[in-house]
């Protein structure tokens, strides 16, 4: 079968010709996906590279429900609280100088740290 002495090239060109599907390198599909990435990451709030989570829209029927605001800072309710300080937020990360996290109430998205809504509940 695959001589252990078989070069990445001639792996990849007995492959095509064992599927008949040509085989795109690795390396040419990292640098499709981490294009892509780019492209969402300047848009903000779209999946980043490794599958990141988008962030939530405040205008989400549950984000309205729960009066989520993106600054904590612009709602008299929070009374200088936010998602940093939540026992339902976790940090994932940095995203253009602002800290994400996930938080329980909105699976699959992240929210902004500096964010708050009405089911804030003290970190414990
Ligand atoms: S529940 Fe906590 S972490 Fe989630 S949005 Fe509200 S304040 Fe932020």
């Amino acid at each position: 079968m695959i001589d252990n002495k078989m070069n990445r090239r001639s792996f990849f060109s007995t492959l095509a010709k064992i599927t008949g599907v040509a085989v795109v390198a690795p390396a040419v599909l990292t640098t499709v996906f981490s294009s892509a990435a780019n492209a969402q990451k300047k848009r903000g709030s779209a999946p980043a590279a490794g599958g990141a989570l988008p962030l939530i829209d405040p205008n989400d029927s549950v984000a309205k429900a729960v009066k989520y605001i993106e600054d904590y800072k612009k709602s008299p309710e929070a009374k200088g609280n936010h998602c940093i300080t939540c026992g339902f937020y976790t940090k994932t990360e940095v995203r253009a100088g602002k800290e994400v996290g996930t938080c329980t109430i909105f699976a699959g998205k992240v929210v902004l740290g500096d964010a708050w809504c009405a089911s804030w509940n003290k970190r414990a």
